[in-house]
Parts: C-alpha cells; sequence; structure tokens
C-alpha cells in the first residue's frame, strides 16, 4: 500500500510518447515539522521534494515537474540516443528512499545537461541533491553539490532571465555560509538587507538579518 501523503497518477512521456505512473504527494495533507534557512522543509511522515523528479521508467527522461514536458526536438533526440539507449527499464513510481530519490534527482541533472537547462533549474536541483547527501551524512558529496549549486545561483543572478533577485542573492549568501565562506556570506546578506525591493520581501530580509547577525558573533 502507498504511504498516506502519496497517489498515483498516468502521464504520457514527452519523449518516447510512452504512458507510466508517476507518483504525486498530497500537498494538502502535509504538516510542516521545521523550515530550514535553506528553504528545506521537514514535513511529517513524507518527505516531498524527493518526488519533484519525474522519471519515465520507459526511456530513462528524467526531470523536475515543472521543467518536464519542457522540451525540443533536438533535446529529446539527446535523450534518445544518450539515455534511452542505454537504459534498462525500472520503476521510480511508488515510495522513494532517499537513494531513489538521489537516482532520480541525478539522472534528471544529466537530462538537464543535455537539454541545457536554464541556470536556476541547475541550482535548483544541485540544492536538492545536496540535502539527499545530508540524509545519507556524506559530507563530501553534500559540499560538493552545494557549490555546485552556489555557481549555479551566482551565474543565475549575473545572467540574463529575470528572477526574484533578493530570493536568489540571500540563497547566494545561504550556500557561502554553509560552505563556510563568512566573508562571501555576508557580504550577498548585506544585499539583501539594503536592496531595494527589500519592504516587498520582508521574511527573506529577516532571515538575512538573523543570518548576517549569526555570522558576526
Ligand atoms: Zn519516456
Amino acid at each position: 500500500m502507498l504511504n498516506k501523503y502519496l497517489y498515483d497518477k498516468k502521464i504520457i512521456c514527452p519523449v518516447c510518447k510512452g504512458e507510466f505512473i508517476m507518483t504525486k504527494v498530497k500537498t494538502s495533507q502535509l504538516k510542516v515539522i521545521e523550515r530550514k534557512s535553506d528553504f528545506y522543509t521537514k514535513y511529517e511522515g513524507i518527505e516531498p521534494f524527493f518526488y519533484d523528479v519525474i522519471v519515465c521508467s520507459n526511456c530513462g527522461y528524467a526531470a523536475l515537474e515543472s521543467e518536464f514536458d519542457k522540451i525540443t526536438d533536438i533535446s529529446r533526440n539527446e535523450i534518445l540516443s544518450k539515455v534511452t539507449a542505454n537504459w534498462v527499464k525500472r520503476e521510480f513510481s511508488g515510495e522513494r528512499t532517499p537513494q531513489k530519490a538521489l537516482e532520480a534527482y541525478l539522472l534528471s541533472l544529466y537530462c538537464s545537461q543535455l537539454k541545457k537547462d536554464k541556470d536556476i533549474v541547475f541550482a535548483k536541483t544541485c540544492l536538492r541533491i545536496a540535502w539527499i547527501y545530508r540524509m545519507l551524512l556524506d559530507k563530501d558529496n553534500e559540499n560538493k553539490y552545494l557549490k555546485f549549486s552556489l555557481d549555479f545561483y551566482i551565474k543565475a543572478y549575473n545572467g540574463i532571465d529575470v528572477y526574484d533577485e533578493i530570493q536568489l542573492t540571500y540563497m547566494i549568501g545561504e550556500l557561502n555560509k554553509m560552505l563556510d565562506n563568512k566573508e562571501e556570506a555576508k557580504k550577498w546578506f548585506s544585499k539583501v538587507i539594503s536592496h531595494p525591493d527589500r519592504h516587498k520581501n520582508n521574511l527573506i530580509v529577516n532571515l538575512s538579518r538573523d543570518e548576517w547577525q549569526s555570522l558576526k558573533e
């Protein structure tokens, strides 16, 4: 029987056009236990972010749910020749262990490289991979993926796409803090605190003040 927070749904894969079953989280049922400063959120009885990556069991195409249908013909052919050609059919539906979630995320990261996804997609994917390594108590890989994530957040910050700049600035500060780059972290938190849009983002500004303060001490 499926975990009470989960349900199955049939979907069509945009790469192989086959049908498969994905498992989704009943978001209305979720109860927050704790929110970390890097936005990792602990819930009762389930890790919802384990299910953010959809993997087609037929062809191996994997992506964050928000990106799953965004695929060009060129990328589709890339996935077919580089992923599907070597794919051993296996299931990603049902409850995911940290190991299974990690496998899904690493596949998604590889498909993102083939699709040449935006920096922000890489930043988010790498951060979530770091969270899984943290759960698995693998500090080396956690730090490795935190660094990747930081590099992609900086690229996204410097890039032409428009995102929520305060949020990006905060994440760059936070990742620097986690990687023990204290001076860099303070610099980015200060940017948030003095940002022209600070009045629209009280939560982020307050978090930044707390983080800045904790680094000063
Ligand atoms: Zn497929």
